[in-house]
């Protein structure tokens, strides 16, 4: 067994669900396209993807010596989800703050690398400038799809990527290729139009009018919106490689048993507190949830008076 070939075993072993190796070395491709998503304003108000360009496309500037980019996938499709008419949460949302888990276990396994042989290796998870789905893509697990989601052939996007960046030299895994072929239904499912071929223009994304935006949303996007209350998962939902996703194994990510049979009408901050401690909407705040949840109602109730059922 090579020591690439332990470092996998010993993921699957921590939970995770799966693990490749990428070589580390600069992205100039996709340095490019950032460069041009960036310019057409497309990442809205979240400001700090402009920072730190180089490192993130260059992981040797965030890791000295950087050689290997060795990346884990945990799969987070619940065994239960929301009933459809209640306001919906990204399914990613519904248990513990994946940072936490990722990293606790990420660590870990930087440890067992630590006691085989002397590297130096950082660990990420969704908090540093790296280009994880294209690492995921490059260790092999999978490809990024017109949705311009990660997408494993087995868990489908319902997977959650972190990473360590080490300065040991490993196998490096080889690239899938890309399985969307004609498929559009990605694009055709967002209901703001917010997605064309790869390409996402955040401005119109329900995932961050919801989570990342902090002034009023615009009106035009009432209706389209529908009952999404944090993050959005319609174009996850639309992609025929998530139809067949398998239910989770992770207890963290478990949502509370409440939160499938809440009375959102009278949802307060207690009612919070208790059903998302640690978890996403937490970091959030109350407050913003509150508010995204009462336009809600009173849309359901103006539209719907007599049938809206949450
Ligand atoms: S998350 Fe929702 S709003 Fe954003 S691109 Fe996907 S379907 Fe469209
Ligand atoms: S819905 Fe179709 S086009 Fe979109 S990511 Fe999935 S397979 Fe690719």
């Amino acid at each position: 067994m090579t020591l690439s070939d332990e470092i996998k075993a010993k993921a699957l072993q921590l939970g995770f669900d799966a693990c490749g190796i990428a070589k580390a070395e600069p992205l100039t491709d996709d340095a490019q396209v950032l460069k041009n998503w960036l310019n057409k304003g497309f990442h809205a108000n979240m400001g700090y993807l402009e920072n730190h360009f180089d490192k993130r496309t260059n992981p040797q500037l965030l890791v000295n010596g950087a050689r290997s980019v060795i990346v884990v996938l945990l799969n987070y499709f619940p065994a239960q989800t929301q009933p459809e008419s209640a306001p919906q949460i990204a399914k990613y949302a519904y248990g513990k703050d994946y940072h936490f888990i990722i990293k606790n276990r990420l660590r870990e396994l930087q440890t067992f690398i630590d006691e085989q042989m002397s590297n130096y290796s950082m660990v990420f998870c969704d908090s540093a400038p790296v280009l994880e789905r294209r690492w995921a893509e490059r260790a092999g697990l999978g490809w990024i799809g017109k949705s311009g989601l990660f997408i494993h052939p087995t868990f489908g996007s319902y997977c959650l990527i972190g990473e360590i960046i080490t300065t040991l030299q490993l196998d490096y895994d080889t690239p899938q290729q890309e399985h969307c072929g004609t498929c559009t239904a990605c694009i055709k499912a967002c209901p703001t139009q917010a997605l064309s071929a790869y390409e996402l223009n955040a401005n119109r994304c329900i995932s961050y009018l919801t989570i990342e935006h902090r002034a009023d949303i615009a009106d035009e996007f009432t209706l389209p919106m529908g009952n999404r209350l944090f993050g959005c998962d319609i174009c996850l939902d639309a992609c025929p490689w998530n139809k067949k996703a398998k239910a989770h194994h992770t207890p963290e990510l478990q949502p509370h048993e409440q939160l499938f049979t809440l009375d959102w009408h009278s949802f307060s901050r207690s009612t919070f507190k208790q059903l998302f401690k640690q978890s996403a909407l937490e970091r959030a705040g109350y407050q913003k949830v509150k508010k995204r949840l009462d336009v809600i109602i009173q849309h359901f109730d103006n539209q719907q008076k007599n049938s809206a059922t949450f």
